[in-house]
């Protein structure tokens, strides 16, 4: 299906533990290899039977050892010297530790994951924003625990699971120091016992141990301020203290699987921990054989760093962002792709290899490019696709933009044989919806498969603007076609909506058609509905009035000067007044999406258009664009009453001529509105437009991130007034 990101509704991390805990009681087996956490016996009494006399006294003091090795501090303190030795390494041929993972196998299993679905995260907090590093603590506990949480449940669906709808046998918990056992972050933070949480971890889920065993512990990210070494630049190697716990807690789960009934035999000698803090990330894998440990119980911390000097394989990766956007593990960043590799390999330790295959995934890769093409190709783009060369390329390390660019080189037309369809200059293309036929003479081409076209049947009827959905044989459209999907059957949506609750607005715009292409040849296509073979059959178009050219353009062309920018804002803000009117936000307010329309009228004026990513109800969510979107947007990845009208600012302050600045973070671009707005550099730029401008930013600063709604009706009458006369007069207020 059509995957939904923003749209999708989040699923945070309170509902995601209920999603685990909901499940008491029920009994998981692994449908690949009949594995159980449940099945075990629980008593330790009952069990000795199974095992040998000697090696039951061998377990018994592996368990007293670990029962006395609980000390992290005590335990890092002892690996002092050997830490010490090897820094003197770090930087000289490279990091001391080798990375767990290849460049190539990371780039591979981004393929694999380019179909596969992530939840919607809850953001990491920013310090800057947050009122008490307690509350960026506790917040950061939340998401790493959600992060997780989604990752492992898509991993699971899209790798292991068998059938739809199989419950995930992992549950996520945070580790509490005082007793080293688990519980929900919700659970802890309630109790109270946020300082003493030291860890989040994966566990497969077993209900007669609510609070976890060590030996069902797949996985821990370890939530640490600033892993990233300032000491190191080039070879960042974590500092004693971060790697010394990860390395405590990787040889606690070793020993315990080392004497546990669960079968690990897919790699038991090995675990992942995940290195997180509010910025980075980055992944510990440790190896190797607890049976050489002394397991001295007179001296554990000895024996311990004894056996990481001597017999444990370390391999560290390197430290990058993660929490980039929206914090989704799909963007392709490195460092959550880090993250979220460990996490498969831990589950495969139990699991075993998965039923699809990485490889298999990633060919899919070749036909989702095709298809993009493709889509491009209808798209009537100037952006040409050379057949051989439309390469992905990784962008390593923090310098680099955070999304990978998927590099499209060289326009060379594909034809399609046969069944060619061709958008261009000239061609008429049909819908049809339920009890209508429209057709549509293609007049311009413009990017992103949007056009603007003229009706067949309407002697010089109005111009339309005509939008060309993904053709949905695409079942898992690829990141970049979820425009397309936002751009048709979203906005389709919320401009059948608005028909529906009575608004209309001279600048908002209006549902002209809306149905499926009627594609050239016979379309095949059963009788009781769905579609024929043919590529094209079923594609969506969105048909809208009225047309223009976009603010982008004008500002371009130097064409937005003031009067433009103050008439921008009046009916902009008219428009916003309309929709919030019928409970709907706009939610992605850009010079792109906004259009001056001057052909057919006397008194030329702006219409809102894009409304794809509007917020109806609750779960939606707003685009996000680190430009324009409004401090609570990117905070929350909700809107406020204000959130519209102060993304409306900062597209008037940017086009009104200070340059973009170069935002290349969602914590940048915090910052940048923090600054801007703190030293009232938007109010000052807008001043110098327009005193009227000036002070409405004045005013939406001060409702920004507050719950009270904008008074429209008094400013849409001062920016009226602002309007030169002849024209002011036939401005409508709203409505
Ligand atoms: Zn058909």
């Amino acid at each position: 299906m059509v995957r939904v990101r923003a749209g999708g509704g989040l699923v945070g991390p309170v509902i995601g533990y209920v999603g685990c805990w909901a499940h008491v009681g029920l009994i998981f087996r692994s449908h690949l290899t009949g594995k159980s956490p449940d099945l075990e016996s629980t008593g330790s009494g009952t069990t000795t039977k199974r095992s040998s006399v000697s090696s039951g006294s061998r377990s018994r003091t592996r368990r007293d050892f670990l029962a006395r090795f609980t000390d992290t501090e005590r335990f890092t303190n002892s690996l002092q010297d050997w830490f010490a030795s090897l820094l003197p390494l770090d930087n000289k041929d490279g990091p001391v530790f080798e990375s767990p993972f290849e460049l190539v196998e990371l780039q591979k299993f981004d393929y694999a994951l380019e179909g596969v679905s992530f939840q919607q995260l809850t953001r990491m907090p920013n310090a800057v924003y947050a009122s008490t590093s307690a509350s960026v603590e506790a917040n950061a506990y939340l998401a790493v625990e959600d992060f997780l949480h989604g990752t492992v449940k898509s991993l699971w669906e899209a790798f292991w699971s068998q059938e739809e709808e199989e419950p995930v046998p992992f549950s996520v918990g945070c580790l509490y120091n005082q007793n080293l056992r688990f519980y929900h972050a919700e659970q802890a933070l309630a109790l109270g016992k946020l300082e003493d949480l030291s860890a989040t971890g994966v566990l497969l889920k077993n209900p007669r141990h609510p609070h976890g065993k060590w030996d069902h512990i797949l996985e821990l990210a370890l939530l640490t301020p600033d892993i990233e070494s300032s000491d190191h630049h080039h070879h960042p190697t974590p500092s004693l203290p971060v790697l010394g716990e990860a390395l405590f807690y990787a040889l606690r789960i070793l020993i315990a699987r080392s004497v546990s009934r669960l079968d690990f035999s897919q790699s038991s000698n090995c675990v992942f921990v995940l290195l997180v803090d509010t910025q980075h990330g980055g992944v510990v894998r440790v190896e190797g054989d607890v049976s050489k440990l002394d397991f001295d119980v007179s001296s554990v911390y000895d024996c311990a760093a004894e056996w990481v000097q001597k017999h444990a394989k370390i391999s560290v990766s390197p430290v990058d962002r993660v929490w980039n956007k929206l914090g989704n593990a799909n963007w392709g960043d490195i460092g959550a792709l880090q993250l979220v590799f460990a996490t498969y390999h831990s589950i495969m330790q139990y699991f075993g290899p998965p039923r699809h295959s990485i490889e298999d995934l990633a060919a899919d890769h070749t036909s989702r490019l095709h298809s993009r093409r493709q889509e491009r190709q209808l798209g009537g783009d100037d952006a040409s696709v050379n057949e051989n060369n439309g390469m992905f390329r990784f962008q390593q390390r923090t310098m680099s933009p955070e999304i990978v660019e998927v590099q499209e080189e060289e326009e060379s037309k594909i034809e399609r044989e046969g069944d060619s369809m061709r958008l261009e200059v000239g061609s008429v293309l049909w819908l049809e919806d339920t009890n209508y036929q429209k057709g549509y003479q293609i007049n311009r081409v413009l990017a992103n498969a949007t056009f603007i076209a003229s009706p067949v049947d309407e002697a010089g009827g109005e111009s339309v603007f005509l939008y060309v959905g993904s053709p949905p044989s695409q079942l898992e459209p690829p990141w970049e076609d979820m425009n397309l999907w936002y751009q048709v059957q979203r906005q389709t949506k919320i401009l059948s909506v608005m028909k529906q609750r009575g608004l209309s607005s001279k600048y908002l715009p209006e549902l002209h058609g809306s149905g499926r292409i009627i594609h050239p040849g016979q379309c095949q296509k059963p009788s009781s509905g769905g579609r024929c073979d043919h590529p094209w059959c079923g594609t969506p178009i969105l048909v809208t009035t009225p047309v223009g050219e976009t603010v982008a353009d004008l500002v371009n062309e130097g064409r937005f000067g003031p009067e433009e920018a103050i008439r921008c804002c009046h009916d902009c803000l008219s428009a916003l007044s309309s929709s919030s009117s019928g409970g709907i936000r706009h939610g992605d307010i850009r010079p792109e999406n906004v259009v001056y329309v001057t052909s057919g009228v006397r008194h030329p004026y702006f219409v809102l258009i894009g409304w794809g990513h509007a917020v109806l109800e609750d779960r939606d969510r707003p685009a996000m664009n680190l430009h324009f979107s409004s401090t609570y947007a990117l905070q929350e990845g909700k809107l406020c009453g204000a959130s519209d009208a102060e993304s409306l600012i900062y597209m008037l302050y940017f086009c009104c001529g200070d340059l973009l600045p170069d935002l290349d973070s969602v914590e940048g671009a915090l910052q940048w509105r923090e600054t801007s707005w703190s030293k009232r550099l938007i109010q000052q730029k807008l001043g110098d437009v327009s005193t009227i401008l000036k002070a409405f930013s004045d005013y939406v600063d001060s409702l920004c991130g507050t719950p009270y709604p904008l008074d429209y009706d008094i400013w849409l009458r001062r920016l009226k007034r602002n309007l030169s006369e002849d024209h002011g007069k036939e401005v409508e207020t709203s409505g």
